[in-house]
């Protein structure tokens, strides 16, 4: 694409203003083999994508997304990361589960949910399925977190790093088209549906991301804590309700 001149560039920016986008970056380079044109500025929005961005990405595959992330800088969440977390599992997965963040594991493997966390998160799936009948493993779905750094001392990411790695998010889910979203924990909740109540108002209960239902349900992490035992109770029905929800 040739380089904008001044004034097209005014008119962009008028449009994403028009659209409600608030902050724009700069890509650093373009990728290989990116569908969005590249030079051009990307609107970094939350994982509430717009019709616009939506149709700008709906060709990309996950690993155009990747490649379109790189070595990325976009905030300060790289300043501590040893690997980028981008996702692992089925590109074409019907379920999609959604975490916060990396942990030390995760930074360290540079995959999601491989931890105490994760192993619970995989046995939460596979067991859950194999009692009601669903033929299904870890790999069969795709896992993936809100940012894909580790943040520092694995505290809740910061509102403009979920901004800014969100649209990563949003584009991932576009390229997947899953039937439905598990959001583990608050976080993961709320960067999804908008919504500002806490997990245990929200568990249990429907929501949607663009059309794509949501259920939530407690983050693993959560569960691993000491005297659990309802909250176990209650994830373990939240799962049912989205395993039956997707696959019968
Ligand atoms: N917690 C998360 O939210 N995500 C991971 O990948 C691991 C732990």
């Amino acid at each position: 694409m040739p380089p904008m001149d001044a004034d097209l560039l005014q008119r962009y920016l008028e449009f994403y203003q028009d659209l409600g986008i608030k902050t724009l970056y700069r890509r650093a380079a373009p990728a290989p083999e990116a569908v969005a044109p590249a030079g051009e500025t990307i609107p970094q929005n939350t994982t509430q994508t717009t019709e616009t961005d939506r149709l700008r990405h709906a060709r990309e595959t996950l690993p155009q997304i990747l490649a379109d992330m790189g070595d990325c800088r976009r905030c300060r969440l790289h300043e501590g990361r040893s690997k980028l977390v981008f996702g692992v599992g089925n590109p074409t997965a019907p379920l999609v589960f959604v975490g916060e963040g990396p942990g030390a594991d995760e930074d360290a493997q540079g995959i999601p949910f491989v931890g105490r966390a994760g192993q619970l998160l995989t046995q939460m799936i596979e067991n859950t399925a194999k009692r009601e009948g669903i033929a299904l493993n870890r790999e069969d779905v795709y896992i993936c977190n809100v940012v894909k750094c580790r943040p520092p001392g694995n505290r809740t990411p910061e509102p403009d790093e979920m901004d800014i790695c969100g649209q990563f998010l949003a584009r991932q889910l576009l390229a997947i088209r899953p039937k439905a979203i598990c959001a583990l924990g608050g976080t993961a909740a709320r960067a999804l549906t908008g919504h500002k109540e806490g997990v245990t108002k929200m568990r249990g209960r429907w929501f949607q991301w663009r059309d794509v239902p949501v259920m939530v349900t407690y983050h693993p992490s959560y569960l691993l804590r000491p005297y659990n035992q309802d909250a176990k109770r209650e994830a373990w029905e939240d799962l049912k309700k989205v395993l039956h929800f997707v696959y019968d």
